[in-house]
């Protein structure tokens, strides 16, 4: 069973979430150091993952990315094609997901937020990260 403190703690996160138009959260972004996470893809409805580990990267690609604690910047960093992540679902169950696109790059952001991981951690050199201006700004994923 999952602790009725931890699906408070999820269901904050994820109103933090639809307050920011983010992609992703993970507790620690909120001041709370458990390993949750939660991911809004577009026009789906919200999960999350409690606990949650990957067990396998595929492929590798370029990428630009921002995060929802460094407001004004991104960067162009390399993630995984593909990822496979482990996990418990809001009533304790086991559940494995497989993602591709977003839903894999913001599972990867999010998981690496559990063990105090920027995006900036991944960037090979200092000019791949830059200021943008969030109004001009179109396509890019910034609210992880
Ligand atoms: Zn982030």
């Amino acid at each position: 069973m999952v602790d009725k403190s931890v699906l408070n703690l999820i269901e904050d996160m994820i109103d933090t979430l639809k307050d920011r138009n983010g992609v992703g959260l993970a507790a620690p972004q909120i001041g709370v150091t458990l390993r949750v996470i939660v991911l809004s893809m577009p026009d789906e409805v919200p999960f999350a993952v409690i606990n949650p580990a990957i067990v396998k990267r595929i492929g590798e690609r370029e990428l630009v990315e921002g995060c929802l604690s460094i407001p004004g910047y991104q960067g162009r960093i390399k993630r995984a094609v593909s990822v496979t992540v482990k996990g418990l679902d809001i009533q304790g169950k086991p559940q494995r997901t497989k993602a591709t696109g977003m839903l894999s790059q913001a599972l990867e952001h999010e998981i690496d937020h559990l063990d105090g991981i920027l995006y900036i951690d991944h960037l090979e050199s200092p000019n791949k990260l830059y200021k943008f201006d969030f109004e001009q700004s179109e396509a890019a994923v910034d609210n992880l």
